[in-house]
C-alpha cells in the first residue's frame, strides 16, 4: 500500500547522456538504443542523426537544440542545461542525444556538472566518436604497429590569432604519431602552418572526411602542405575531420566504405511505405543513399461486401489466387477480423504469383499449391490454365484497380471467376518531398516495382518532366512494369532477369559497374 505522502511526491526523473555515434544511426550502442526506446523527452543536436528519432516512443517530446557550425545556436548551453534539469525534476526520463561521444568535444561534461548541482540522477553512455569513424570509413586504421604508437584528438576550433594556444604545437607536431583535428576546417591553413613550423614533415599524408559514415560521406587526401588548398578546391565544408599521419597511406589498400558499388548514388525508391524496407536495405548494403518516396499508399476498400460474401462460401471454391503480397495481407486481415483463420480456407487450393508472395502466404500457415515459372499475372494465368480450370470456381482477392488479364484468361478457359476488392491504392502524403528531391537534381536513379508505381510517379511529376527527370535513370523490376513505363514515354535503363527485389539490386549494381 502507498501512503499519501508517497503519492504526492513526484518521482524524480533521470537524464541519460547518450552518444549517438558519428552519423550512421546503426552505430549507436545497444545500451543507447534501449534507453532511447523508453525516453519521454529527447533533447538532440545537429550532429546526432535525426534518423535515430524514430526509435523513441511516438509520444515522446522531441527538442532540437542543434548547433550548426558556429553561425547559429538554436539554444544556448545554459538553456540546454536548464531544460535537462527542468524535465528531470518533473519526473521525466530524459535522453540527451549527442553526436559521436558526449565527452569528446561535446560539452557533455558541462551538462552533467549542472545536473550534479541539483542532485539529479544521470548516466552517461559513450558513443563511437567521429574521429575513429572518419578514419575507419575512410579506410585508415587510426593506429598501426608499423606506423604509429600514439594518437591525439585535438580541437581545431581555437582562435588561430590567439597568442597563447592551449594546444602544445611544439610537442604534438613531432611527439605524436596520428593527429586528429575536430572542427578544423575553418582553421586548416593555420593548423598546417603550425605543424610545419614545429617540425612535422610537410609531406605527411592527410585525409579530410566530411559526414563520415553516412551515405553522403566525402573524403579528400593531400599532405600537410597541400591539404588546405585541396579542401578549398573540393569545397569541403564542416562537419569534417582532419586525420594526419603515416597511417593515412594505408587507405590505398583499405578504403572499403567508399568502394562499395553504389556509394554516392542517390536512389529514389518508389514503393508503398509498407513495402520499401527490403529494397532500401539491400541498396544501402551496396552503399546507396536511398530516398524513400511513397508514390502509392494503400487503404482498405470502401466495402468488404464482395470478400465477405465469398468467405461465407469459401469451401465452394476450387482455387484462391493471389497476385500480390498486399492482396494477401489485406485478405488475411479481413479473415481474422471476421473471427476466422487459415483453417477456414480448407476447400480451395491456393496459387501465388511468385516466391515472395508464396513466402508471405507461409507466414499465415499456408503452402502455395502453385507458383508459376514466370512471376507475372500472365504467368500465373498460364500455369493455372495448364492445370485445367474448366468449371472451376476461382476467387481472386486484389486491388480495386488491377489488370484484368488474370481473371479474363481464366474465364476464357471456362473458369467461374470472382474478384474481390481487398485494398485500394491512394495518393500518399509525401508527394512534395519527392518533387523537391528531384528538383534538387541529386537523384541518380528511380526504381519501379510495379506498374502502379510508374503511373503514380508520373502523375506526381506532372508537366515538369523535363525539369524534374533530366539525367535520371530508371530501373524496372520486370517486363510488365517496364512496358508500362515505355507506354508513358519513360526509357527504362535496366531490368533484372528474374523479377525479384534482390535480382533488381544486382542489376543496379551491374549497371553502375559497367
Ligand atoms: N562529440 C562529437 C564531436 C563534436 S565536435 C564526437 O565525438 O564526434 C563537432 C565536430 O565533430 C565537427 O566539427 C567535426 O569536426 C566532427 N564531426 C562530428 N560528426 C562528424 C562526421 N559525421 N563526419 C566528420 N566529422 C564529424
Amino acid at each position: 500500500m502507498t501512503t499519501n505522502s508517497q503519492q504526492a511526491a513526484v518521482r524524480p526523473g533521470k537524464v541519460y547522456l547518450i552518444g549517438a555515434g558519428p552519423g550512421d544511426p546503426t552505430l549507436i550502442t545497444v545500451k543507447g538504443m534501449e534507453l532511447l526506446k523508453r525516453a519521454q523527452v529527447v533533447v538532440y543536436d545537429y550532429l546526432a542523426t535525426p534518423k535515430l528519432l524514430k526509435f523513441a516512443p511516438k509520444d515522446a517530446q522531441f527538442v532540437y537544440v542543434g548547433k550548426k557550425g558556429n553561425v547559429h545556436h538554436a539554444h544556448t548551453q545554459e538553456e540546454i542545461n536548464q531544460m535537462l534539469v527542468d524535465h528531470a525534476r518533473a519526473g521525466r526520463t530524459v535522453v540527451r542525444l549527442k553526436g559521436g561521444d558526449p565527452f569528446i568535444f561535446g560539452r557533455g561534461g558541462e551538462e552533467i556538472e549542472e545536473l550534479c548541482k541539483y542532485d539529479i540522477a544521470f548516466e552517461v553512455v559513450p558513443g563511437v566518436t567521429s574521429a575513429t569513424a572518419a578514419a575507419t570509413y575512410a579506410g585508415v586504421p587510426i593506429t598501426h604497429r608499423e606506423y604509429t604508437s600514439s594518437l591525439a584528438f585535438i580541437t581545431g576550433h581555437e582562435d588561430p590569432t590567439k597568442d597563447t594556444s592551449n594546444v602544445a604545437w611544439d610537442k604534438i607536431s613531432t611527439g605524436i604519431g596520428t593527429l586528429v583535428f575536430y572542427m578544423g576546417i575553418k582553421n586548416l591553413p593555420s593548423i598546417a602552418e603550425n605543424l610545419i613550423k614545429n617540425g612535422r614533415d610537410p609531406k605527411t599524408p592527410v585525409v579530410v572526411v566530411r559526414w563520415a559514415s553516412t551515405p553522403i560521406q566525402r573524403s579528400v587526401v593531400g599532405t600537410i602542405e597541400t591539404i588546405a588548398q585541396v579542401v578549398k578546391d573540393a569545397g569541403i565544408t564542416p562537419p569534417a575531420l582532419v586525420v594526419v599521419g603515416e597511417v593515412v597511406k594505408l587507405r590505398d589498400k583499405i578504403n572499403w566504405f567508399e568502394k562499395r558499388p553504389l556509394f554516392n548514388k542517390r536512389i529514389l525508391v518508389t514503393r508503398t511505405r509498407e513495402q520499401a524496407s527490403e529494397l532500401v536495405r539491400l541498396l544501402e548494403d551496396q552503399g546507396a543513399d536511398c530516398v524513400e518516396g511513397a508514390t502509392i499508399a494503400m487503404e482498405p476498400p470502401e466495402s468488404w461486401e464482395e470478400l465477405d460474401a465469398a468467405l461465407d462460401q469459401i469451401s465452394d471454391y476450387q482455387w484462391l489466387a493471389f497476385a500480390s503480397i498486399n492482396a494477401i495481407r489485406y485478405f488475411f486481415g479481413r479473415l481474422h477480423e471476421k473471427g476466422m483463420d487459415s483453417r477456414d480456407l480448407k476447400g480451395p487450393r491456393v496459387a501465388a504469383v511468385g516466391i515472395a508472395t508464396a513466402e508471405v502466404l507461409r507466414e499465415y500457415g499456408i503452402r502455395a499449391d502453385l507458383i508459376p515459372e514466370e512471376y507475372t499475372g500472365d504467368g500465373l494465368a498460364a500455369s493455372m490454365v495448364a492445370q485445367g480450370v474448366k468449371g472451376a470456381k476461382i476467387l481472386i482477392p486484389r486491388a480495386k484497380k488491377a489488370r484484368e488479364i488474370l481473371p479474363e484468361t481464366l474465364r476464357e478457359n471456362g473458369a467461374e471467376v470472382e474478384v474481390a476488392t481487398v485494398y485500394q491504392n491512394v495518393r500518399p502524403k509525401d508527394y512534395e518531398m519527392v518533387r523537391e528531391e528531384l528538383a534538387a537534381g541529386d537523384i541518380h536513379m528511380v526504381t519501379f516495382t510495379s506498374s502502379s508505381t510508374v503511373t503514380n510517379f508520373l502523375e506526381m511529376v506532372g508537366n515538369d518532366r523535363d525539369k524534374l527527370l533530366a539525367g535520371v535513370k530508371f530501373a524496372a523490376i520486370g517486363p510488365i512494369t517496364a512496358k508500362t513505363a515505355k507506354k508513358h514515354g519513360l526509357n527504362i535503363d535496366l531490368q533484372p532477369l528474374t523479377y525479384t527485389i534482390p535480382a533488381m539490386v544486382d542489376a543496379i549494381v551491374d549497371h553502375y559497374k559497367g
